[in-house]
C-alpha cells in the first residue's frame, strides 16, 4: 500500500529535524558522521509528488456551497520548495476561469511586488485561504472557510516556507484562527503559525483602492524578505 500524505508529511520534517542536528553538530566543529546528507535529501519525500496528491484528494470537491457557483478549483501555484509563500483570501473572477491564483488586476500588483523583491512569481507559492471563488466576490463565509482550511494548512505543511505574507485581513484572520485582528493595526508585525513567521499585509485589491498605502506593504514586505535573507537587513 502507498504512503499517505500525513506519513510523507511526517518523513519530511523528521529529516529536516535531523538535518538541522547534523548541522548543529558541525557548528561545533565535528565534521565527520557516518551518514551522507546528500543521500538524506535524497530520501526526502518528494514535494510535488505531494501537492499532486493533495490535489487529487481534493477533486471536484463539493464538501462547501461555494462549489454550486465556481468554475474551476483554485488550487494554488508555484515553487514546491519556495522559502515565501503567499496566501490570499480567496479567488476572484478571472481566477476562477483561469484556475489559477492572483491573475487579474490585484494579481499584476502582486506579481510587480514580488519582482520588486527581486524574486520571480514562479521562484514564491502563491495561495488562498478557500479555493473556490464566492459569488459577487463576496468574502468567504465562516463556514467555507472552516470546511477548506484544511487544504491550504496542508499545503504550508507540505512546502513548509520559512516565511508566510498573508495578504488582507480574512488571510490573516483565518490563518490566525483570531477574527478580532484587524490589518490596520497589525500588518508590518510578526505572528506565528506553527513556527513559521507570518506578516500580514494588505491585500493588493486594497491598494489597487488604494496606492497611497503601497509604501506600507513594501516595508512589510521587505520585513518578510529579511526572514529568508539577512542580508537584506544591514
Ligand atoms: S471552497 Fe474549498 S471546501 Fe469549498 S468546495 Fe471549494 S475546495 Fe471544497
Amino acid at each position: 500500500m502507498g504512503r499517505t500524505l500525513n506519513q510523507e508529511s511526517t518523513d519530511l520534517n523528521i529529516f529536516r529535524d535531523l538535518k538541522s542536528m547534523l548541522a548543529c553538530y558541525q557548528a561545533f566543529g565535528i565534521e565527520n558522521f557516518p551518514v551522507n546528507l546528500e543521500a538524506f535529501k535524497s530520501q526526502l519525500p518528494d514535494r510535488d509528488l505531494m501537492l499532486e496528491e493533495l490535489r487529487k484528494d481534493i477533486g471536484e470537491c463539493t464538501r462547501c456551497k461555494l462549489s454550486k457557483q465556481r468554475t474551476n478549483i483554485v488550487f494554488g501555484e508555484g515553487s514546491s520548495s519556495s522559502k515565501i509563500m503567499f496566501i490570499g483570501e480567496a479567488p476572484g473572477r478571472e481566477e476562477d476561469i483561469q484556475s489559477r491564483p492572483f491573475v487579474g488586476e490585484a494579481g499584476v500588483l502582486l506579481t510587480r511586488l514580488i519582482e520588486k523583491m527581486g524574486l520571480k512569481r514562479s521562484d514564491v507559492y502563491i495561495g488562498n485561504i478557500v479555493k473556490c471563488r464566492p459569488p459577487e466576490n463576496r468574502e468567504p463565509e465562516d463556514d467555507e472557510i472552516s470546511t477548506c482550511i484544511s487544504f491550504i494548512d496542508r499545503q504550508i505543511e507540505i512546502i513548509r516556507p520559512e516565511v508566510i505574507i498573508t495578504l488582507g485581513r480574512i488571510a490573516l484572520q483565518s490563518l490566525m484562527k483570531n477574527p478580532a485582528l484587524k490589518i490596520t493595526t497589525v500588518r508590518g508585525k510578526f505572528f506565528d503559525y506553527k513556527s513559521i513567521p507570518v506578516m500580514p499585509t494588505f491585500h493588493p485589491a486594497y491598494l489597487l483602492r488604494n496606492p497611497g498605502d503601497k509604501w506600507k506593504t513594501w516595508a512589510d514586505a521587505q520585513k518578510a524578505l529579511e526572514k529568508i535573507r539577512p542580508e537584506v537587513a544591514k
